[in-house]
């Protein structure tokens, strides 16, 4: 059993600016699984942005077009579990001989796999008798492995030997084509400025996007109601406020400038003075505690720094506000200023 659900198919999964390098990777893979210099081939992006979708598009091509592979889909979550299981039932080596014989590997989701050592363990040991042996392995994370925590550094080197590719938010196009498609595989009418309407107002979750519609698919059936702009309006609210509001690295940016009194050129600017090289580090550090970015976007997007510096930062304020009172206070001011 593959557990590969055949509706994540690759033409299933609409193309765009924000996921082309992630589609044509995963394309190449399965013209040649183990065959590329992309493997493992890690695709990490935001919640709801395809990964499992991509991740079971591979797979199902794979067994499309080579029958004769074992390919096999599973969660790091139940690859945990059933490494438990064995080991609790002595079955150790059978759970490792039965991973090691697959031709292509599909774990998604690993940074589960974070502090989990015993699991990190043996995963390593399949992990580098597949590649070894020219089998594939496909992996998801919602983190670039520059960003993951809690995982050992052996395998995080591994992580990085193929190629990872992120998944992005999809540009509004993309989300006007990813609704269309949905729409006319459930045989679904819909008027074209409500489409324009969900597209425009829910931007950074193509799951929450596909949630809209179908709910406004259902009410307007449900209650016999025309589809109207006032009833999109209500469910897209809807789905809005009930996914946290982020912030963005520019209102980041904006709401510390301002406190310090600095325009937004000066904190970013290359000085060593003490006052703008604090006021940055704290930029950074708010952009790891409220955004999804990763260290390396944040760094390229406040001052074009890189992960490096911005992973330096976050430990230099977690120092201060633990030494420094007056600097405590800058954490706590602006923490509030940006929960608002
Ligand atoms: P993730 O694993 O990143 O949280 P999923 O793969 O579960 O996200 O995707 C969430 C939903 O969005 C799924 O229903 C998936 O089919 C859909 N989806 C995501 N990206 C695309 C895309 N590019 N084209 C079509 N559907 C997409
Ligand atoms: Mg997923």
């Amino acid at each position: 059993e593959s557990q590969l659900n055949p509706n994540y198919s690759f033409e299933n999964f609409l193309e765009g600016d924000s996921n082309r390098l992630a589609r044509s990777a995963g394309l190449a893979v399965a013209a040649k699984p183990g065959g590329t210099s992309f493997n493992p081939l890690l695709v990490f992006g935001g919640v709801g942005l395809g990964k499992t979708h991509l991740a079971h598009a591979i797979g199902v091509d794979i067994k499309d077009k080579y029958p004769e592979k074992t390919v096999l889909y599973i969660s790091a979550e139940k690859f945990t579990q059933q490494y438990i299981d064995a080991v609790k039932k002595n079955n150790r080596n059978d759970f490792i001989h039965f991973y090691q014989i697959i031709d292509v590997l599909i774990i998604d989701d690993v940074q589960f796999l974070s502090g989990k050592t015993g699991t990190q363990d043996v995963f390593f040991h399949i992990f580098n008798h597949l590649h070894q042996n020219g089998k594939q392995v496909i992996l998801t994370s919602d983190k670039a492995p520059v960003d993951m925590q809690d995982i050992e550094q052996r395998l995080l080197s591994r992580f990085k030997w193929g190629l990872s590719a992120e998944l992005q938010n999809p540009d509004f196009e993309t989300r006007v084509s990813i609704l269309k498609n949905k729409l006319y595989r459930d045989g679904v009418e819909m008027p074209e400025d409500i489409i324009d309407y969900v597209a425009k107002n829910i931007k950074s979750n193509v799951r929450e996007l596909e949630g809209a519609i179908i709910s406004l698919i259902a009410q307007s059936s449900f209650n016999k109601k025309e589809i109207t702009i006032d009833l999109a309006r209500i469910i897209v609210e809807k789905f809005v406020k009930n996914t946290k509001r982020e912030v963005s690295i520019d209102y980041i940016q904006k709401v510390v400038s301002d406190y310090f009194q600095m325009d937004i050129d000066t904190l970013q600017s290359k000085t060593r003075k003490r006052h703008i090289v604090q006021a940055r580090q704290l930029a950074m550090f708010f952009a790891k505690k409220f955004t999804k970015a990763s260290l390396a976007s944040i760094g390229s997007q406040i001052g074009k720094r890189d992960h490096a510096t911005v992973l330096h930062a976050c430990k230099t304020v977690d120092n201060l506000s633990s030494t420094d009172k007056q600097f405590r206070k800058y954490v706590e001011d602006i923490t509030k200023k940006l929960s608002i």
